[in-house]
């Protein structure tokens, strides 16, 4: 199928941007990599009578360094992260995540605001951005704003942003040289969404135990959620000794599920939540000095 008849717009700058999409009000949709909205458009899920193409506004392409970290425009792709033709401020995680998400013809295309925007739930951003304690800059009839990237996504497919709001950038503090980070993705074959994805950062202690856990996982429920029980769990252990059975309890705590109340299809979905958490810490890699360097294999 193709898209019902709808025109077609392309400002050149965010403030253009925002005053169509202001004037346009329910009828328009913004367009960034088309990766979510096109397929969404030729199956008639959706109709708008309008698109706002906002890939040919320069100055939200690409990324820049600022203070204490690095800003990413909005329409910078998943490729150009996967490439390193943008400063890495996870020291090699958000590397990581670019290098796994769909296909490389999706990575060419598809947007870090997009992505955002779309609040997919097994989507890799909404998590890694999360984790890190991204601040996401959005901009509207009404100005500009800021919130923490963990506070955008409201449920499966649905964000904090108004209608006539676009994602103009996400700005990342830099991880400090000597924090660990750990991402790792269950999915099924390449290219597919994630059926889990634990994305952990952390110190460790002079016994080479974990300490100043941070622990998300995407893809368990509507939006990512952080394992507060689990880093407790892991504080003062070293991630090398860590399995499923060790773990289990925790995340089964952090996601309100008792693990031998559960059917068989809830157990083993927890024990894939657990074994992600796992594999995680056990692929851990530390930052290097300089941002993008990584040295080490978990403790
Ligand atoms: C085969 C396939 C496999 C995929 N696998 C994965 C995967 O493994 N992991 C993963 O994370 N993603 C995956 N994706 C999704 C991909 O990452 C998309 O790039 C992403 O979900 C949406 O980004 P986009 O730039 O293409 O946005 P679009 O498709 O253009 O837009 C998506 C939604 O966001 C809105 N929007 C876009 N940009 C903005 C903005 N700046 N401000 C406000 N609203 C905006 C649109 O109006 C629309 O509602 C996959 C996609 C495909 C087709």
């Amino acid at each position: 199928m193709k898209p019902a008849e709808l025109t077609y717009h392309r400002p050149g700058g965010v403030s253009a941007a925002v005053a169509l999409l202001a004037g346009l009000g329910d009828g328009a949709r913004v367009l960034g990599g088309g990766q979510s909205l096109v397929p969404d458009l030729n199956a008639r899920r959706i109709t708008p009578e309008h698109l706002v193409d906002i890939t040919g506004i320069n100055t939200l392409r690409g990324a820049r360094r600022v203070a204490g970290g690095v800003r990413y425009g909005a329409t910078t792709t998943h490729q150009m992260v996967e490439d390193g033709l943008v400063p890495d401020a996870g020291g090699g995680l958000l590397t990581r995540a670019a290098a796994g998400i769909g296909h490389r013809a999706v990575r060419t295309r598809g947007t870090l605001g997009g992505s955002l925007a779309h609040a997919d739930p097994a989507a890799e951003w909404p998590t890694v951005f999360a984790a890190l304690d991204a601040t996401v800059e959005v901009c509207g009839a009404r100005g500009v704003r800021s919130l923490p990237a963990r506070e955008l996504p409201r449920g499966a497919f649905r964000s904090a942003l108004a209608a006539d709001e676009i994602v103009v950038a996400v700005e990342v503090h830099g991880l400090m040289p000597g924090r660990w980070w750990g991402l790792y993705k269950t999915a099924g074959a390449g290219g597919s969404f994630a059926a889990s994805l634990a994305v952990v950062l952390f110190d460790t202690d002079a016994r080479g135990g974990l300490c100043e856990v941070a622990l998300w996982l995407g893809a368990a429920r509507e939006t990512p959620v952080r394992l507060p029980a689990t880093e407790l769990l892991l504080t003062g252990r070293p991630a090398a000794g860590l399995d499923v059975a060790a773990v289990l309890p925790g995340v089964a705590q952090d996601l309100g599920t008792v693990d031998g109340a559960l059917d068989h299809t809830a157990r083993h979905t927890l024990r894939i939540h657990a074994a992600t958490v796992c594999r995680a810490l056990h692929r851990a890699e530390r930052v290097g000095r300089s941002a993008g360097t990584e040295e080490g294999r978990a403790p």
